[in-house]
């Protein structure tokens, strides 16, 4: 993860310039942002043809400069991630629809700054709430310990839909028609879709063009997030449209970066392991020792859904409290020395 911007809150604001590089002796594989992202918020902006995007004011570490809300269709509406519950934002939603008939709310994933504007929104234009599914059915919407912005206060797990939609599935009303496709990894119901005919595909938290997506455990796992890294990249998109951040105009590339980085990522870790630093605080204070305290949470929780990605392959061996963030790693014996061997392992073990 790199430092994310930390962005004031005026109307119209622009992100910080792209982040600089880290070091690693092992290799260098940090991810150059654009970050020079022009917001009005409460306007839709049209932003590909007959797709509007509206910024939340819900700027921060996690968000850059806030929920992207994106209403697709000309005649019929879809809106995918309502975002906040902010009155100021779903205001601006229904002055950008009136005379239009929402038929579909779709949420990305369960996560609150997507989905809480979800059900207020869905009073003042009505619209049929899909996605994936209940929100804490899988790893555990309650990770304890987390502090603000992650764990039980960052997932909606009472969050509802009226209908549930999966892998494969087609939502469509007149005017428009969405690929639906299950992406778990940063959040376990996390669903990105894809415009038909325009080769544009909304990825939600999964592909974000500000910063590397957070994958914290147990909400997040890092094989399903590289298996469905591996999917995306087996496409041929031409623009991807995220929940936070400017529109990706060279997807594939991207996709490539963020998976190239995770090996790297993995690489650095496993050095740390094999250098006696053998426990999370320790490898994060030796990866991330320029981070403030609160993203250090998030950046420990990246490692440790790295170490567990790495454990569940054979890689390493956690010894002590396995539980959380304060086991000992070691190399598991038939993995020592196997070198960059390592960092090809994805989702499928
Ligand atoms: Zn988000």
């Amino acid at each position: 993860m790199n430092s994310p911007a930390m962005v004031p809150p005026p109307r119209r604001v622009s992100g910080a310039g792209t982040s600089k590089p880290k070091k690693s002796s092992v290799m260098s594989a940090e991810l150059a942002f654009n970050r020079n992202v022009d917001v009005d918020y409460g306007v839709a902006d049209e932003i590909v043809p007959g797709v509007r995007r509206i910024v939340a004011n819900n700027p921060g570490p996690y968000t850059f400069l806030g929920t992207n809300t994106y209403l697709v269709g000309t005649e019929e509406i879809a809106i995918i991630d309502p975002g906040p519950e902010d009155a100021t934002h779903l205001e601006a939603i229904e002055r950008s629809t009136r005379g239009q008939r929402v038929s579909h709310i779709l949420i990305t994933h369960s996560h609150r700054d997507h989905c809480d504007g979800a059900l207020p929104l869905q009073r003042r234009l009505g619209g049929e709430i899909v996605a994936y599914g209940p929100a804490g059915s899988e790893r555990g919407a309650f990770a304890p310990g987390l502090g603000d912005g992650l764990g039980d206060g960052f997932v909606d797990a009472a969050f509802r839909p009226d209908a549930t939609a999966s892998d494969g599935d087609t939502v469509k009303a007149r005017g428009f028609a969405l690929d639906v496709m299950h992406m778990p990894g940063h959040a376990p119901d996390h669903l990105c879709f894809a415009l038909m005919g325009e080769r544009t595909v909304f990825t939600g938290d999964h592909v974000m063009g500000w910063n590397t997506t957070v994958i914290a455990p147990p909400e997040g796992s890092m094989a399903d997030f590289l298996g469905s890294l591996e999917r995306l990249a087996q496409r041929h998109d031409k623009v991807f449209l995220p929940g936070h951040g400017g529109r990706i105009e060279t997807p594939r590339r991207v996709v490539r970066a963020y998976m190239t980085h995770r090996i790297w990522r993995e690489q650095t870790i496993l050095a740390c392991v094999d250098e006696g630093v053998n426990t999370i605080p320790h490898i994060v204070a030796r990866l991330y020792g320029g981070l403030g305290a609160e993203l250090k949470v998030a950046a420990a929780l990246s490692v440790l859904a790295h170490l567990e990605h790495m454990s569940a392959r054979g890689l390493v061996t956690a010894e002590g409290a396995t539980e959380g963030l304060s086991a000992f790693y070691t190399r598991a014996a038939s993995a020592a020395g196997s070198g960059s061997g390592a960092a090809s392992g994805r989702a499928s073990s």
